[in-house]
């Protein structure tokens, strides 16, 4: 196995459950993936999870402890910019299944904006009851199933319109509903209107805290796959795959050779081709993302902040020309005396040659858009992440592989690489697409078709109904 982040840890448990003998490179010194840089205490990348019922479903299958998810209430705190004191506008919606009713998200809304919500709302639940069954919680979809989903549910989703004419409802709510579009590495201004059913994952079924943080996730998934003598070699870079005969032997690494009867990759996909020198056409990168982890002097509570900008467009005109935004929409992530703020970023590395001078750019404007309840943010120490760092996990630093822009570009590569017949390539870049639980579902199934075991949706699709509440 190749890579030891969200993907390749439930990958590898898979397969050493199943009896295999398991041996997991991976470049960094320790597990986790796009979690596991900079800080040692804390995440790097991944702060909130959805989807609880994957991390439920896939500690029962591993025989380990249920996973302690806490709904974040409300589930993110939107904070428009103020021009002049007193004129910032926030937004604090509650999750349909968590709150069980959407009374207290709309009581903040005006009546014209609380019915354009709601039918929105209901467009993105729509989309993702078609989408899910064909496209997150089954084996990545044959040519017969994609016609039967097109010339059916398909052309309910909107195709051939895009995401930001889709979405409209003003300058206040329209970033709202494009920024969703994110989470799989897109340009909102170029991704097509079906990205729109990633907004019910959120604010239909929730966004929620998992108790230690995700870095402590993929330390218990690790000492796991200890316990069924899974072998780590970390520290060790994989440079090159040796195939003969339509089969991988071998991988040459900075510390010497390994060979294996089969492999999984489960580092991006772009890589693992690189590796393997299958040229591919190009395909544009998605986005990549700057953050600062930062320590602070008092604990402030757990929470979810989002402060937009200015003109959200010209964030993304920044990011279009390859430059760090300059006046950015800010991701903060409260959790005790940790913080972490992220803003999207253009997937080239070789653009920051001084990360601390933009973290402090972002450091002032966090602290000028601060509310006042969250006035002072004292900060012990920080650490500048840019797009360079991730590009030490991932291919140029595009944090969900290539961009998922126009109709055909958001589906995701499958779980084979052609004309190879013992690699599986599992992770966020490929099916059933980024995030913590659809990376680790990649990997349970992707390495479980290795060996032939059944595909398990890892109870996906076992959600409330309309009405009722999670647990
Ligand atoms: C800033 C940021 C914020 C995010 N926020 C969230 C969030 O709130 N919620 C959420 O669900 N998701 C979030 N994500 C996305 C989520 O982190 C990823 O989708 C997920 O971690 C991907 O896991 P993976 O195992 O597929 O890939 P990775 O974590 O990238 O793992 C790939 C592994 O392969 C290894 N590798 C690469 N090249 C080599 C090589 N040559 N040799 C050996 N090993 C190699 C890498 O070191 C790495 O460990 C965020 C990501 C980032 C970066």
């Amino acid at each position: 196995m190749i890579g030891a982040g969200f993907a390749g840890l439930a990958a590898a448990l898979r397969l050493a459950q199943a009896g295999a003998q398991v041996t997991v490179l991976d470049a960094l010194e320790r597990p986790g993936g796009k979690a596991a840089l900079g800080y040692e205490d804390f995440s790097s990348g991944p702060t909130v999870v959805t989807m609880p019922q994957i991390f439920r479903a896939l500690h029962e299958r591993l025989d380990l402890p249920a996973p302690e998810l806490e709904a974040a209430r409300p589930t993110t705190t939107y904070h428009a910019h103020a021009a002049r004191p007193g004129e910032g506008r926030t937004f604090a919606p509650e999750a349909l299944h968590v709150a069980g009713s959407l009374e207290p998200t709309l009581s903040q809304l005006s009546k014209t904006e609380g019915q354009r919500y709601s039918s929105l709302l209901a467009a993105s639940r729509r989309m993702y009851l078609d989408a899910a069954p064909t496209f997150l919680f089954a084996p990545p979809p044959t040519s017969a199933r994609l016609a039967r989903y097109a010339l059916t549910r398909g052309l309910r989703a909107a195709p051939g319109t895009s995401l930001a004419r889709y979405v409209r409802s003003g300058a206040f709510m329209t970033p709202f509903w494009l920024r969703f579009a994110t989470y799989l590495g897109a340009d909102p201004y170029r991704a097509p209107a079906v990205l729109h059913n990633i907004a019910w994952v959120e604010l239909g079924y929730g966004v929620w805290h998992l108790q230690g943080g995700l870095l402590a996730l993929a330390g218990r998934l690790h000492q796991k796959a200890l316990e069924l003598d899974v072998r780590f070699e970390y520290g060790t870079r994989v440079r090159h795959l040796m195939v003969h005969g339509g089969r991988v032997l071998g991988a040459h690494t900075d510390r010497g050779a390994f060979a294996a009867d089969a492999w999984v990759s489960a580092a991006d996909r772009a890589l693992t081709l690189g590796w393997l020198g299958v040229g591919e056409k190009p395909t544009p990168r998605g986005v990549s993302g700057f953050a600062l982890q930062l320590h602070l002097k008092e604990d402030r509570g757990r929470a979810h902040h989002i402060f937009w900008p200015a003109q959200y467009a010209r964030e993304w005109q920044d990011i279009r020309a390859g430059h760090l935004p300059r006046d950015p929409t800010l991701y903060l992530h409260l959790d005790g005396q940790r913080a972490f703020l992220l803003v999207n970023a253009p997937p080239k590395p070789e653009l920051e040659d001084a990360p601390r001078a933009y973290g402090l750019l972002l450091l002032k404007l966090l602290q000028d858009r601060l509310p006042p309840e969250l006035q002072p943010l004292e900060i012990e120490d920080w650490l500048p992440l840019g797009p360079a760092e991730y590009a030490r996990v991932s291919q140029g630093g595009a944090l969900y592989g290539r961009a998922p822009h126009g109709l055909g570009g958001s589906l995701r590569p499958g779980w084979t690489v052609p004309q190879i017949r013992n690699l599986a390539q599992v992770g966020g870049t490929v099916h059933p697409g980024g995030g913590v639980p659809l990376s680790m579902l990649s990997g349970w199934n992707g390495a479980g078709q290795l060996l032939g075991l059944r595909y398990d949706a890892l109870g996906g699709l076992d959600v409330p109904e309309v009405g009722e509440t999670w647990a």
